[in-house]
């Protein structure tokens, strides 16, 4: 019966563990701060966005590896967003 209980108790650790790992999610384009500032994953879908080179992996608040999909931004605490995507605070990487 200790077993079956253990083993049904499994799940329930692996879901807590997959919560933490969410702590840096993708930010939600519905997300207050996303939608004041403009930010779309898909830069292409940006309205405001008129440089078409703009990208968050060219972004200086951006600072994720080279390669990878999606990383932190500065105004986007513990959050973070596309390589692809876009907002109105988008300033050209000097570094
Ligand atoms: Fe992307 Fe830069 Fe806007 Fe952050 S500030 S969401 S990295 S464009």
């Amino acid at each position: 019966k200790l077993t079956a209980i253990g083993l049904a108790a499994a799940p329930f650790a692996n879901a807590l563990l997959s919560g933490t790992a969410k702590a840096a999610d993708l930010v939600s384009e519905t997300d207050p701060q996303a939608t004041a500032l403009g930010y779309k994953a898909d830069a292409t879908k940006a309205e405001k966005r008129t440089d078409a080179t703009a990208l968050c992996s060219n972004c200086n608040f951006y600072s994720a590896k080279a390669g990878e999909t999606s990383g932190p931004c500065v105004l986007f605490q513990g959050k973070l967003v596309n390589a692809n995507g876009w907002c109105t605070a988008w300033a050209k990487k000097t570094a």
